[in-house]
């Protein structure tokens, strides 16, 4: 559907198009892997040596990009939504609900034995 629809829509359509999708959120957070200090220490550097943060390169700071939540979105192609059986295989379980019952809100009951 978006396919079809990038094929026909004009350039300015386009890049309109482009500017949504890519709303995105960039903040700069406390990197993980020197816990903000730009400097790393392990097993292989002697005592009083550290090297540079190879993750922020020494900045201490890393950039974190999100999308931020709007909404539930609709997916094409989905008539129904059930509860997974969350192992490898199992499939599809418990009630149904109609896909647009669920974008109102009711969910799918695992079924009782
Ligand atoms: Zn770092």
């Amino acid at each position: 559907m978006i396919r079809a629809y990038l094929a026909t829509c004009n350039y300015g359509e386009y890049l309109a198009y482009m500017e949504k999708k890519m709303d995105k959120v960039t903040v700069k957070i406390q990197c993980k892997s020197c816990s903000g200090t730009g400097v790393y220490r392990g097993y292989q550097e002697p005592k009083g040596v550290a090297v540079v943060c190879h993750d922020c390169k020494g900045t201490g700071g890393v950039d974190f990009s999100y999308e931020p939540f709007t909404g539930l979105k609709r997916q094409d192609g989905v008539d129904i939504v059930r509860i997974s059986g969350g192992a490898f295989g199992a499939g599809p379980q418990g009630t149904t609900v109609s896909y647009e019952d669920f974008l109102e809100g009711k969910l799918p009951r695992r079924e009782e034995n």
